[in-house]
């Protein structure tokens, strides 16, 4: 990247505490209350950003409101659709900076931010295209006569998204999008850990023309700002995405209006390789399914099932192939793992690698810090392979949100499919074979709501993705998502 881009970007950060976005007004919190934000590279302090607390979640929601009952809940969807495509391509012009945004705030190598650019676009202008397809149906009553009767579907009004740092331009846009195509009105809560590009992506939607009010934005804690907003009476449905524990607390705070609720949650996702598949293409594969924005993606493919025949080799080829990854700052185009987002974070993935040693497993590749004096101050973790896993160890359970891969063989393909199905959660689910039988089985029987043969966690506009099982419920992209956040509504209509 620019190095001047860097600098400039840099400069406006230290130029005050960035001020959080309500009603089309860029404000402080209202107890004046502030948070850091660091970059997790180098551990320097980046900015300062106005906290948002209760008082903020009222005034961001009353402005919601009055913006979902005046000019946005009034504005025709072609109207609506021209702003999404203006916010599309000011997005496009100015993705660069959003890149290096996320890159500084959360260390994401900006080599994966750049490669999400095709689809993020694409989300903008799929959901465009939806503003002015949202149709409803007519039906023939079949137990009365001299009716006519439709179904119109509208929007659920005021929506308060509170999402991750893991991808916060990502979850900004994956939000943004369908919500605004359906009309309803949106309360942004970024991570505390990453609030810097949805702050800047606010700021491109209200130059495209979003009326104010309609997209705000209040950066703040979850026990806090999150909680507020889950539990707040003038929001119509909150669209989570984050931890189970944090969901199960929301799900609680938001039963007192019986808010509606979409959760898209974490995962130990499995990744299947049969002996018969594309091995050459399966090692590097199965390395980024795992270790992708330092395998701090909800879909990360944890669990790699080797057939037994092939078991040894494959996953020393993955060892290696972990071994070489060039781990450093994300603003260097040639780097593959970033640091960690905190070293809070590092340490919590620390102890998991300690358990796994504790627990038997064989340390293959990684499991410390890499070495060399640029990388001392930063969060960074070697990618990290474990071998001779078994399925009650907790590497093999739980989400580590790290880059740690735990390998395990195979015998058989019913074994195989009911040790991948036997957990809590149901994100996502690889299969490497070029048995088609196999992968039509596997396809249908491995209950997680992605499933990729001969591929790892390919995303697209129109395809849902959503949880199985303690993954969550709700769906993001394809026309499944805006039905999180419309209504339908039956009308009868005698003559
Ligand atoms: P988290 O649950 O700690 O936090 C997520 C968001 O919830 C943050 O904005 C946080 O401030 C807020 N929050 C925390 N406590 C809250 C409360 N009591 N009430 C309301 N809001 C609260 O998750 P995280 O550590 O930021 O992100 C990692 C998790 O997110 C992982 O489990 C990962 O799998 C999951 N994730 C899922 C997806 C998906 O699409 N399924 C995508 C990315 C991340």
């Amino acid at each position: 990247p620019d190095p001047g881009l860097i600098a400039a970007i840099k400069t406006r950060l230290a130029a005050g505490p960035q001020p959080m976005l309500i009603g089309g007004d860029w404000t402080q919190a209202a107890a004046g209350q502030t948070f850091d934000s660091h970059d997790p590279a180098t551990g320097e302090r980046l900015a300062s950003v106005a906290r948002a607390g209760s008082e903020d979640i009222d005034r961001a929601v009353a402005a919601a409101r009055a913006a979902f009952d005046g000019p946005w809940g009034r504005m025709r969807p072609a109207e609506r659709q021209r702003i999404l495509l203006r916010l599309a391509d000011l997005v496009e012009a100015h993705f660069e900076e959003l890149c290096i945004l996320d890159t500084l705030d959360m260390g994401a190598p900006i080599r994966h931010t750049r490669g999400a650019k095709d689809w993020l676009l694409g989300l903008l202008r799929y959901y465009a295209g939806m503003a002015t397809a949202l149709y409803g149906q007519t039906v023939t009553p079949s137990t009365t006569s001299d009716i006519f009767a439709c179904t119109v579907r509208e929007p659920v009004g005021v929506v308060g998204a509170i999402v991750p740092w893991n991808g916060p331009l990502i979850a900004s846009i994956w939000k943004a999008g369908p919500v605004l195509a359906t009309g309803c009105t949106l309360v942004l809560k970024p991570s505390e850990e990453a609030p810097l590009s949805p702050l800047r992506f606010a700021e491109l939607a209200l130059q495209a023309g979003l009326p104010p009010g309609v997209l705000n934005v209040v950066p703040g804690y979850g026990h806090d700002a999150g909680a507020a907003l889950a539990a707040h009476p003038g929001v119509d449905k909150i669209a989570f995405t984050g931890s189970v524990p944090t969901a199960q607390a929301i799900m609680r705070a938001a039963a007192g209006n019986l808010k509606r609720l979409s959760l898209e949650l974490g995962g130990k996702s499995p990744n299947i390789v049969f002996a018969d598949a594309d091995l050459e293409a399966a090692v590097p594969a199965a390395a980024w399914a795992a270790f992708a924005n330092a395998g701090q993606v909800c879909s990360a493919g944890t669990r790699l099932f080797v057939e037994r025949a092939v078991h040894d080799d494959f996953v020393a080829a993955v060892a290696r192939y972990a071994a070489g990854l060039k781990v450093g700052s994300g603003l260097d185009p040639a780097t593959e793992i970033g640091p960690l987002v905190s070293p809070r974070q590092l340490e919590r993935v620390r102890g998991y690698v300690a358990a796994g040693e504790e627990e038997g497993a064989r340390l293959l590749a990684g499991g410390d810090r890499p070495t060399g004096a640029a990388l001392a101050a930063g969060s960074y973790l070697a990618p990290t392979v474990f071998g001779e896993v078994a399925d009650h160890m907790r590497i093999a359970r739980e989400e580590i949100f790290g880059p740690v891969l735990a390998a395990m063989p195979f015998d058989s393909a019913e074994e195989v499919l009911a040790r991948a199905n036997a957990s809590p959660y149901g994100l996502g689910a690889g299969v490497w074979t070029r048995d088609v039988g196999r992968a039509h089985a596997f396809a249908r029987r491995l209950q997680s709501g992605s499933v990729w043969i001969n591929c790892y966690n390919v995303l697209d506009p129109a395809l849902p993705f959503g949880g199985y099982k303690m993954s969550g419920f709700g769906h993001e992209s394809g026309t499944q998502q805006l039905e999180e956040y419309m209504q339908v509504k039956g009308v009868w209509i005698a003559g």
